[in-house]
């Protein structure tokens, strides 16, 4: 695992960040995106093009009410490493944390 994406993403989705990941593995959820843990080779590309400062790294994402790198983690938990996010189509779903979160507009 290397970057996470974080609550400031939770029904905004406007994906610029998709638009400069290399190794697209930047996968749209229900509600949110997720950067899938074994696939992102750490370049930080996303980090500086969210407009919602949502992307951190690992290390500076202290774990909250919400721990967001679990939940990276076990969204991919059913899928593996679908190797890229064309590969694969999970925007029904999110992982049961984010889905329950109150609408933010
Ligand atoms: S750090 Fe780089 S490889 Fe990882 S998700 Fe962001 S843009 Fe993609
Ligand atoms: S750029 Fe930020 S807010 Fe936009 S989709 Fe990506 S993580 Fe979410």
């Amino acid at each position: 695992m290397s970057f996470v994406i974080t609550q400031g993403c939770v029904d905004v989705m406007d994906k610029a960040c998709t638009e400069v990941c290399p190794v697209d593995c930047i996968y749209t959820g229900g509600r949110m995106l997720y950067i899938h843990p074994d696939e992102c080779i750490d370049c930080g590309a996303c980090e500086s093009a969210c407009p919602q400062s949502a992307v951190v790294h690992e290390d500076d994402a202290a774990p909250g009410p919400i721990d967001f790198r679990a939940v990276a983690t076990e969204f991919f938990a059913p899928v593996g490493s679908p190797g890229g996010s064309t590969e694969v189509d999970l925007s029904a779903a999110d992982h049961p944390v984010v889905a329950a979160l109150p609408a933010t507009h």
